[in-house]
């Protein structure tokens, strides 16, 4: 049986508002689309959390055995500061600010968020589009759903027209939103009045003198709207059908409820079969935004040189933190939870390593039940990734298998009762959900030379236990004391073990 027929994914389809089991179109094939940043500044934490969020599907999804086209787009224009249809395009006005070209910006920015997934082991989609790359795309959608009869012109900008597309369709679907109630709660914008209607939204603006960024379409020199690039990129690169979409929760409306509209009324068909919704990262419960000032860089992070940071943090702590929360639950950023995680996450890799360091298995007389018992934390792991993408469930099941390395080092004698196989099977499938699906490496340079140092404390730190059973205190306050002198500081954990940090 393949894992694919072992593990069957069920999700949270965010637009029929329950868990299903995921079938995609086309057997052992996913279509993934995932909205992708606007680079017009550099990415905070919180965008992090996202694609992140979006890179365990895309790797569980190829662990599993799927052929995956994973479309992940840069949007470069169109993303007007109002998040609606008015103010200036967010590029732009950085391009006027610092006085460069729009396209510098886009180029810096771009270039900037690909080396924030690089730090924090994300990896890239199989095709990354951008908007301005795809302006024919994005006209000949506009004509089609002209020809429909869902938008309409006016004075050279088109618009989407929200309650024609309603009668024939059902506005509001993903976000549960009622058009009638939004009608009634929309007020008319200063400077909106080409609209027929204040839910209308842009599929094309006339751009006006002084605009820095605009392409001849049949309606106008102008720009498209925000909404529209990720209906012509999704059906070029997809098709007018595919798998899953997703994206941040805060753009479920209006940007993915005007996709679907874009869409059904361009082509019929709606888009994504399943949409997937990632929640926020939060500080003191308020979502990360750089308008809040609560939104440190990647940069700031590393360094701790932020009035939210006690210290610095490194990117698989930040990696890990994340990750021990379900993708669709906030999560709030907090000095002492990244502390606890970054135990965790030592904790997790050291078992990692002690696993090369232990004797054979399976020398003495096997435990059926013992080894079914270890191999059964594989499964438990794996049934939890499956079980809508529970990336904190399954660190819990991994984290029982490092438990019994850890054991099986102390007393190789519980090792010997584990048949061979369930052992070599096991481990080796840790390390592979660690490395692969979870995507959590190792951070030191030199992997050998970390080796040879987590050996040495494990010495000196059984030394000191001895020492301390047989109650020679000074020489177990001597190992204590030299090693602070040297930087490393040791620390009795609750359980009995002992940790250590190196200053
Ligand atoms: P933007 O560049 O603003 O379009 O955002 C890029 C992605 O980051 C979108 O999918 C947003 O939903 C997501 N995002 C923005 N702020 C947060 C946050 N505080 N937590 C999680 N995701 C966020
Ligand atoms: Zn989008």
């Amino acid at each position: 049986m393949s894992l694919i027929e072992q593990y069957p994914i069920s999700v949270y389809n965010s637009l029929t508002k329950q868990k299903e089991v995921f079938k995609p179109l086309v057997e052992d094939r996913v279509g993934m689309y995932v909205c992708g940043p606007t680079v017009y500044s550099d990415v905070h934490l919180g965008n992090v959390r996202t694609f992140l969020s979006f890179d365990i599907v895309f790797r569980y999804l190829k662990f599993l055995g799927y052929k995956v086209r994973y479309v992940r787009n840069i949007t470069d224009v169109g993303h007007l500061v109002g998040d609606a249809d008015e103010g200036e395009d967010k590029i732009a006005k950085k391009a006027r600010l610092e006085e460069i070209e729009p396209m510098e910006v886009v180029q810096k920015y771009t270039n900037g968020f690909h080396d924030v997934m690089q730090l924090f082991n994300i990896q890239a989609p199989s095709i990354e589009p951008t908007a301005t790359g795809h302006l024919i795309e994005q006209i000949e959608f506009i004509k089609k759903i002209i020809e429909n009869g869902f938008a309409y012109e006016k004075d050279g900008s088109v618009y989407f027209n929200v309650r024609k597309y309603n009668e024939a369709h059902q506005y509001g679907e993903l976000s549960g939103r009622n058009v009638d109630d939004m009608l009634s709660n929309t007020r008319t914008l200063a400077g909106q009045d080409q609209k027929a209607d204040p839910l209308d939204f842009a599929l094309w603006k006339k751009a006006e003198a002084g605009h820095l960024m605009h392409w001849p379409s049949p309606w106008s020199e102008g720009f498209p709207g925000w909404h529209l690039e990720c209906s012509a990129m999704s059906t070029k690169y997809l098709g007018q059908s595919f798998d899953i979409h997703g994206g941040g929760m805060d753009l479920k409306f209006p940007h993915h409820e005007a996709e679907i509209a874009q869409n059904k009324g361009c082509h019929h068909a709606g888009g994504a079969n399943y949409w997937i919704h990632a929640n926020m990262l939060t500080v003191n419960g308020r979502k990360m935004a750089k308008s809040e000032g609560n939104g440190f860089t990647p940069e700031e992070l590393v360094t701790g040189n932020h009035k939210l940071l006690e210290r610095g943090y490194s990117p698989m702590t930040v990696r890990f933190f994340m990750l021990q929360s379900h993708y669709a639950s906030t999560l709030d950023f907090s000095n002492e939870a990244l502390q606890a995680a970054e135990k965790g996450f030592r904790r997790l890799m050291a078992s990692v390593q002690l696993i090369d360091k232990l004797p054979a298995a399976g020398t003495g007389k096997v435990s059926q039940e013992k080894s079914e018992e270890l191999k059964g934390f594989i499964d438990q792991a794996m049934q939890d990734l499956s079980d809508d993408f529970n990336t904190a469930k399954a660190i819990a099941s991994l984290f029982e298998i490092s438990s019994k390395v850890n054991t099986y080092y102390q007393n190789p004698s519980e090792l010997a009762e584990i048949d061979a196989e369930a052992f070599d099977f096991a481990t080796t499938k840790f390390k592979a959900i660690i490395n692969d699906v979870l995507g959590l490496v190792s951070e030191t340079e030199n992997a050998a030379q970390n080796n040879v140092l987590e050996g040495a404390m494990e010495v000196l730190i059984n030394l000191r236990k001895e020492a301390k059973f047989s109650k020679d205190y000074a020489l177990s306050d001597k190992i204590r004391d030299d090693l602070k002198t040297v930087g490393i500081q040791l620390k009795d954990e609750k359980g009995g073990e002992t940790s250590f940090t190196i200053d």
